[in-house]
């Protein structure tokens, strides 16, 4: 990733992209306290725009007030800087990554005095389960890692060292020859995939977990609007994984993994073991908002 053309907006500035480094004594690298939102821009028809700019930019603020680091830009300003990274690019549709991180003022387990940095980089990224899995379905395997606990890591913050749980569960699930990691909580309810927020439908009904360990996704929230707004009944309540087993349909949400169907959990087909009509709906229904084709939801997004 380090070795590319193209500009990164960092603490103000846009730099060149080999030159956006930072130091080894960097707090962050060390201790893991960083704070970073995952973001799209889609080529729309009234041309690029960003999805849902608002609402992970205040969730970037959140992360930041949660883990009490002081962002030294205001939310308009970053608004601005994550518009400006994507016209400097000349991208049309990317994936924009927002970070803060304490810098290499001090070393010790408080951060306070090591300096916060902002950064914003922008690259083109495709579907990121594939496009194959957006047409038929996804194979997921529950991990043998719980999701954390709430009172262990903070689950409405978007921080770097909650990765490390995520990171494991997909590097098992990878490593077995799954596409992607289902993480239960402590209690063995249904939490989240690695990086995504999971929904299933039985019987005509969309059901999704009570988001209490999962990261309350925004591709979620933007679903469960779609989904009123087409008539369907949805109930967040606990799952277990053999309520996954033995729904009609089943897939994953998230800015990287859009609407991802998943075919089968466990080993167990969900359903038809295909995409499902539901799924399908929404999906193409998402599809259309984000390139600008639904009137009630071009307030979504945000042009650059
Ligand atoms: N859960 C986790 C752990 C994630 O990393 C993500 C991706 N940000 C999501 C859920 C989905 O969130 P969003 O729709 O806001 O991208």
């Amino acid at each position: 990733m380090a070795d590319r053309d193209g500009l990164i907006w960092y603490d103000g500035k846009l730099v060149s992209w080999r030159e956006a480094n930072i130091h080894v004594l960097t707090h962050s690298l060390h201790y893991g306290l960083s704070i970073f939102e995952g973001v799209r821009a889609y080529k729309t028809i009234f041309g690029t725009a960003i999805f849902r700019l608002k609402e992970h930019t205040e969730r970037f603020f959140n992360s930041a007030h949660i883990y009490m680091m002081k962002l030294p830009y205001s939310k308009e300003q970053l608004m601005e800087a994550q518009k400006e990274v994507v016209r400097a690019n000349k991208l049309e549709s990317c994936y924009i990554r927002p970070v803060a991180f304490y810098g290499s003022g001090k070393m010790g387990i408080n951060p306070f005095g090591a300096g916060v940095h902002v950064a914003i980089a922008a690259w083109e990224w495709g579907s990121y389960l594939g496009q194959e899995g957006m047409e038929k379905g996804i194979r997921v395997k529950t991990s043998s890692y719980a999701r954390h606990h709430v009172n262990v890591t903070m689950a409405r913050a978007k921080f770097a060292a909650t990765y490390a749980n995520s990171i494991l569960a997909n590097m098992e699930a990878t490593q077995d020859g799954y596409d992607e990691a289902l993480l239960l909580d402590v209690d063995g309810f249904v939490a989240e995939g690695a990086g995504e927020n999971v929904f299933i439908v039985k019987n005509g009904v969309i059901y999704e977990p009570e988001i209490a360990s999962a990261l309350s996704g925004i591709t979620r929230a933007s679903i469960l609007a779609l989904a009123s707004e087409l008539g369907y009944e949805v109930r967040s309540q606990r799952l277990t994984r053999d309520d996954i087993y033995i729904a009609d349909e089943a897939f994953f949400t998230g800015t990287a993994a859009e609407v991802t169907p998943i075919r089968e959990l466990d080993n167990r087909v969900i359903g038809s073991g295909s995409r499902g009509p539901m799924t399908a709906k929404l999906q193409s229904l998402f599809f259309d908002v984000v390139n600008g084709k639904v009137p009630a939801h071009v307030d979504w997004l945000t042009k650059v």
